[in-house]
Formats: C-alpha cells, sequence, structure tokens
C-alpha cells in the first residue's frame, strides 16, 4: 500500500492514519502523547455515547453526544466509521473533521478500535493501518489484568478477547511495539511523515 517508489524515492506521507491495537495495549496513552508532542498532527475527535471522566474535555477528548444524537449522525451519514466498544457505548469518527484536515494537507490519526479500523479499511483504503502490539503477551496481560480486581471467569473472558485481537495484526500494514511510549509515539509520527524536534516535550 505504501511501497517505496521505483527510482528509490520515499512514498509521499499517508494523509490518514489509524492506530487499532488490543485492549489494554495502550493506544489512549500513545495518542495523547501524540496530542501534546506533535500538535502538527491532527487526532481525531471521536464522537461517544459514553459519559466524561474526570479531566475530559468536551470537543478536546471526545465529543460526548446522547444516543440519539449519535443515532442522527449515523443516519445522516455523518460517521466514517462507528462501533459499539466492549459491548457498552458508541464510537465512531466524525466524517467532516477527518477530510476538512486532509484537505488542509495535515496528516490525520484515527485511535480506534479494531471494528472500526476494518470498516475505514473499507471506505478508505489508501489509509495507512498501524497494529500497536505489547512487547509480549506477559506485558499485556498483567495491563489486563494487573489490578487483580476481576474475578477468574472476567479474567479469562478478557484474554480471550486479547488472544482474538492480537490475531488481527496480520491485517494491518506495519506494527508498532509500545514498549516504551515516547519511543512508540516517535516511531508512529515518524511513519506519518512527522519527523524531527516534536513541537514540545
Ligand atoms: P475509552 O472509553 O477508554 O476512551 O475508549 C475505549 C475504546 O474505544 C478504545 O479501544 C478506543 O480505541 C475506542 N474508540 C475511541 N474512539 C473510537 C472511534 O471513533 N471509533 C471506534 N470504532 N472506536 C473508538
Amino acid at each position: 500500500m505504501s511501497a517505496p517508489h521505483r527510482d528509490g524515492t520515499s512514498t509521499p506521507p499517508v494523509p490518514v492514519t489509524v492506530l487499532a491495537g488490543p485492549t489494554a495495549v495502550g493506544k489512549g496513552t500513545v495518542s495523547a502523547a501524540i496530542r501534546r508532542r506533535y500538535p502538527q498532527i491532527h487526532l481525531s475527535v471521536s464522537a461517544t455515547t459514553r459519559a466524561p471522566r474526570p479531566g475530559e474535555i468536551d470537543g478536546v477528548h471526545y465529543h460526548f453526544v446522547s444516543d440519539e444524537e449519535f443515532t442522527r449522525l449515523v443516519e445522516a451519514g455523518e460517521m466514517l466509521e462507528w462501533a459499539v466498544v466492549h459491548g457498552r457505548n458508541k464510537y465512531g469518527t466524525p466524517r467532516s473533521a477527518v477530510m476538512d484536515a486532509v484537505a488542509s494537507g495535515r496528516p490525520v490519526l484515527l485511535e480506534i478500535d479494531l471494528a472500526g479500523a476494518r470498516q475505514v479499511r473499507a471506505t478508505l483504503p489508501e489509509a495507512r493501518f498501524v497494529f500497536l502490539a505489547p512487547p509480549d503477551w506477559e506485558t499485556l496481560v498483567s495491563r489486563l489484568v494487573g489490578r487483580g480486581t476481576e474475578d477468574a471467569e472476567e479474567r479469562e473472558r478478557r484474554l480471550a478477547t486479547a488472544r482474538v485481537e492480537l490475531a488481527a495484526e496480520s491485517e494491518f500494514d506495519v506494527t508498532v511495539v509500545n514498549d516504551e511510549v515516547d519511543r512508540a509515539t516517535d516511531e508512529l509520527a515518524a511513519l506519518m511523515g512527522v519527523r524531527g524536534t516534536p513541537a514540545s516535550l
């Protein structure tokens, strides 16, 4: 999808990059680091029906909308993709903000779940798909069940989900290993054609 040109020059930056990966791999942490350190990148602000957590700002971290409003946006064709995540709340990518950022020449990052990534693959096949992977299985397990607050059944359910999610890696163009947040963030930014010193640390 983004192979080097025959003359050896590198491929022009791909305008839309999709970051997905298993639950608890640290996608949210990496995208927060992108927001903080690489303001050149347009980080898509998703719409969600879940309630804001303390510190989350409407329009910055998410567009917090009612179920009715979410349905209206979907029916009006205003979502590039959407999914019910963890069987609970709806999350979706507003199409127009992504297209406006692409039109203005900014690299765009979508941090979404696997079901959403598959939809973008169908509607925007020229996007680049980056899989954020844990350094190893044990690290993911400890991040998933580390707090030890779940019962055995819940733990097994999460691990089974993680196995299925990890198997999706082969659908992606590139894997970035989240061994260290700043390093993984720099690798992702470089993949998006944003190089050099980050705007702020
Ligand atoms: P959280 O509620 O912890 O912020 O996010 C939960 C999950 O929702 C994460 O796995 C995140 O990748 C996913 N997510 C966030 N925004 C979107 C979106 O616009 N579309 C899809 N499909 N998933 C999203």
